[in-house]
């Protein structure tokens, strides 16, 4: 088995716009609370990547609604 090398663990810089990040999580929806954590903890880590993705789903999630 050969590993491929990695050149990407570097963590890649993104500039983010704020608002990438936004995303209200609605009070009492459980994923949207979720999201949030890990939108949080992405930005601690420095995955701005993530936070974006979490806080896409944010804004994307229909919260309990029935579409
Ligand atoms: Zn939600």
């Amino acid at each position: 088995m050969s590993e491929p090398t990695r050149y990407q663990q570097k963590s890649v810089e993104l500039p983010i716009d704020p608002w990438l990040l936004e995303g209200t999580p609605v009070n009492g929806c459980g994923v949207c609370i979720a999201l949030a954590r890990q939108r949080k903890e992405a930005l601690e880590r420095g995955e701005g990547a993530k936070a974006f993705e979490a806080a896409a789903e944010i804004r994307q999630h229909p919260h309990g609604r029935r579409v």
